[in-house]
């Protein structure tokens, strides 16, 4: 791997004719050398690179350290990108479009003849998104080509939401980070599959269930059953990967605040580090080492938005052990406890 001085190009996504900014205008260059640098959008920080080229894959797949089985999201800025890129939209995916794009919805469709088969993993879909962000958007345009964009952390790390997070992760192993402050939903798209009149959710996210409904249909929305069920494989290839891990080990905890508070006493007694991962409404009630809150419970939204730069935040802490909250399963819930059970390796107390 090449290894470069990575530079910061700040840009003021609230300005017009971003498509000429030299900042815009100088990651687009790197884009079409094949190079790969990381982009904000509404969801997190992207890696983004060229989605025909197999150079470009490989940069993103070694800059990561990302299995080479799990395929990338492809983003656009125009639909008139769709050419060469996927071979057929059916009714129910135009729908989502329409209704759901620029924003946080990726959607499964057959893969056309123009994309890298590194992007797809060898797989005949392609996962496609058109990110719900000026920047993302103006680098997208200015290169003139579709972009793979994973999220920009090193595999397994919480996903990043700003660029300071992307330069922790990947400084050195990229030429550049555009920064345009802080991502705003905070936890990555919702991926689905369409077939036929039915939308499967393969990955929860910031696109919520009920709302997919209120534009496919009541009843033709269904969750990928690998996802709850461990005998059953994910149809997402990526949904089997611990993922946005902190360093230390993380277990949530299904109870009440005095449960948790027991749970941390006794882990303090034997000389450990603990922190504890809560929200804003009950972060003075804990004692401990290190208490963070991700967001207002009243407020799911804004819990998905803050959610991994708490998880970071425990790293920079020093702690032993971390202990994590649960959040109820629905709207953006869902999304937050995915990643939640994710980083937490599936180590749940019950109360
Ligand atoms: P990330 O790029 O880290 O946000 O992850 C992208 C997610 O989309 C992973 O869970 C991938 O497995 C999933 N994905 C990408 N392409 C496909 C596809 N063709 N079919 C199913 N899932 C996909
Ligand atoms: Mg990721």
């Amino acid at each position: 791997m090449k290894s470069f001085q990575t530079e910061r190009w700040a840009v003021d996504k609230t300005e017009n004719t971003l498509e000429n900014h030299p900042h815009i205008i100088q990651a687009s260059l790197w884009i079409n050398k094949n190079e790969v640098i990381a982009i904000p959008t509404e969801t997190v920080y992207g890696l983004a690179g060229n989605a025909r080229s197999d150079d470009a894959i490989k940069r993103i797949f070694e800059a990561k350290g990302r299995p080479s089985d799990n395929p990338l999201i492809v983003h656009i800025s125009d639909l008139s990108q769709l050419e060469g890129l996927v071979s057929s939209v059916s009714e129910t995916a135009q729908k989502l479009m329409n209704a759901f794009w620029p924003g946080p919805l990726t959607i499964v469709l057959p893969k056309g003849e123009n994309v890298s088969e590194r992007v797809t993993a060898g797989l005949s879909t392609v996962a496609v998104r058109m990110p719900d962000h000026e920047i993302a958007l103006a680098v997208i345009a200015a290169s003139g080509v579709p972009l793979a964009a994973p999220s920009a952390n090193l595999s397994g790390k919480p996903s990043p939401t700003s660029a300071q997070h992307v330069y922790e992760d990947l400084k050195g192993r990229i030429p550049g980070i555009v920064d345009g402050g802080s991502t705003g939903v905070g936890v990555e798209s919702t991926v689905v599959e369409c077939t036929g009149e039915l939308v499967t959710i393969l990955r929860p996210g910031g696109i919520t269930l009920e709302e997919l409904e209120k534009v496919a249909g009541a009843g033709r929305v269904v969750v990928d059953p690998g996802l709850e069920n461990e005998k059953q494989a994910p149809k997402s290839p990526g949904m089997k990967y611990t993922h946005y891990a902190p360093d230390a080990p993380f277990v949530l905890v299904d109870g009440s605040v005095e449960f948790l508070q027991r749970l941390v006493d006794k882990e303090r007694e034997a000389g450990k580090r603990i922190g504890i991962l809560t929200t804003e409404e009950r972060a003075h009630v804990y004692k401990a080492d290190c208490v963070i809150p991700a967001g207002d419970r009243s407020n799911p939204e804004s819990v998905a938005q803050h959610l991994y730069e708490a998880l970071r935040a425990f790293n920079e802490a020093g702690v032993d052990q971390i202990f994590g909250e649960v959040f109820p399963k629905t709207g953006v819930g869902v999304a937050i406890m995915n990643r939640l059970e994710k980083s937490a390796g599936g180590n749940i107390i019950k109360e």
